[in-house]
């Protein structure tokens, strides 16, 4: 049996037991590499999929192989994908990809450590400072070296994409560099959120509130998402409480200042309020080229000075999408393995502007909903509460919040009439719940591909 012959036989067989969407998404341009007599390599196209293949698939995987194989011990995966087929390779699967990667931030991937979910490539020394976010940047240096005695907490607001997540993760970075016996820990709200619902479940809370009180560094991004989550703020205040008072440092990031956070209790703003508040703004122009060109230079990009001058001109609340800009680019770049000229640039650029991705448009959202749980779009306005209804509802309204500019009334009026409440409520149940459910994470990103995916089309 030839490698090929053998990899078929197993993609047949997950074939079976997996949806179409799931299975294009996860087997789509795998294959076997190379068998030797205890080990089987597969080749797969980016390290997202290496991930789930490895995490979600290998058992599955392994039993298959070793139908056929049966002295295959082991299975591992190589991101890999051949010169030649590249050019058959759609542009926007690769723009996925970089923007896969770009998202994994902070919570996934292969380079978060487990310990203290840092990821290595945010540093200071990759960080741009501008005067929008000069005293954030210089009150978190300074942090590294004054660990919990400066400011305590430290408390970084800013609107998304403007380097938050950087910051703190840099500011974790620097200070595990210069001594790894610090214990300290990032965690995005969400998880910590997820971390205390598990703790409960397993009556294992006491021992969470030990491991964190023990802690020299607490940083907890975006926490206005512990907002209206009573059991989370009232462990979150004891914690935040045991550790200032051991004089350790507390790092927090959110979106909107203390006092504009709703549903958070006012002993937990008056703490937030208690250390330095620093803000993050919209880049100037400079600032912007600048990042453009540390970005180009970290993804090994060679692009002319006029086409990183254009995108700085033109894209200008966020930063993410500087580096969207940039990936479009460097997608051309790699399908026709050259760098496109300015008119080219312009035409990526204006695509990506109107994209559905940046700009997706409410209808398309809720089509690509109610399409991949197999309802109709009416059935997400109507009023009924049938199960089969009710989820797909709620993820429609978590992603209209996520990925257009929509405001949670506007969401409510566009399915069916509902309340913002109801649709505040739907936002924060699928982000607590997308930590901890893993199924629902991946229809998200299944969704989200479908959603960018008819970008091009
Ligand atoms: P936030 O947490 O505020 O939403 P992130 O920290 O995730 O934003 O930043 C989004 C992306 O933009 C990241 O890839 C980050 O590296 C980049 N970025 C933001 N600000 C800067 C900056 N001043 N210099 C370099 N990169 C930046
Ligand atoms: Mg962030």
């Amino acid at each position: 049996m030839t490698n090929d012959e053998l990899w078929k036989a197993v993609l047949g067989e997950m074939e079976l037991s997996l949806s179409v969407a799931n299975f294009t998404t996860w087997f789509k341009n795998t294959s076997v590499l190379s068998k030797d007599k205890n080990t089987v390599v597969v080749s797969v196209p980016n390290g997202f999929i290496k991930e789930w293949l490895e995490n979600k698939f290998n058992k599955k995987i392994l039993l298959s192989i070793r139908n056929l194989a049966p002295e295959v011990r082991e299975i591992r995966y190589a991101v890999g994908r051949p010169k030649l087929e590249l050019a058959k390779h759609d542009f926007s699967n690769i723009i996925l990809e970089r923007e896969l990667e770009d998202r994994s931030d902070s919570e996934v991937g292969k380079d978060v450590d487990r310990n203290t979910n840092l990821n290595k490539k945010y540093a200071f020394e990759s960080f741009i400072v501008g005067s929008n976010n000069e005293l954030a940047h210089a009150a978190c240096l300074a942090i590294t070296k004054n660990l919990g005695k400066l400011y305590n907490p430290l408390f970084i607001y800013g609107g998304v994409g403007l380097g938050k997540t950087h910051l703190l993760q840099a500011i974790g970075n620097k200070i595990l560099n210069e001594s790894n016996s610090r214990k300290l820990l990032y965690l995005s709200a969400e998880r910590f959120t997820a971390s205390i619902l598990e703790a409960l479940v397993n009556r294992s809370i006491e021992d969470l509130k030990s491991k964190y009180s023990q802690l020299d560094l607490l940083m907890i991004d975006d926490i206005q998402f512990i907002a209206g989550k009573e059991k989370t703020q009232d462990i979150f205040f004891s914690t935040f409480n045991e550790l200032y008072g051991q004089n350790k440092q507390i790092i927090l990031s959110s979106d909107r200042p203390p006092k504009a956070i709703p549903a958070l209790e006012e002993r937990l703003r008056s703490r937030f309020e208690g250390g330095m508040i620093a803000d993050v703004g919209i880049p100037d122009f400079e600032t912007r080229l600048a990042i453009l060109k540390q970005k180009s230079h970290e993804k090994s990009y060679d692009f002319e000075e006029e086409t990183l001058v254009y995108i700085a001109t033109h894209i200008q609340k966020n930063v993410r999408e500087l580096e969207g800009a940039l990936n479009r680019i460097g997608a051309f770049s790699q399908i026709y393995n050259r760098t496109p000229d300015i008119k080219e640039v312009k035409n990526i650029l204006n695509t990506y502007l109107s994209s559905p991705y940046r700009k997706t448009s409410p209808q398309l959202i809720l089509k690509t909903v109610a399409d991949f749980y197999s309802i109709s779009s009416n059935d997400l306005t109507k009023r009924s509460r049938k199960k089969e209804v009710v989820k797909p509802r709620q993820v429609a309204m978590f992603l209209l919040r996520e990925e257009t500019k929509l405001s949670f009334p506007e969401i409510g009026q566009k399915l069916g009439g509902r309340d913002h409440s109801t649709v505040i409520h739907a936002c924060e149940k699928i982000k607590s719940e997308v930590s901890v459910d893993e199924p629902l994470k991946q229809e998200l990103v299944l969704i989200r591909e479908r959603v960018y995916n008819s970008f091009d089309k």
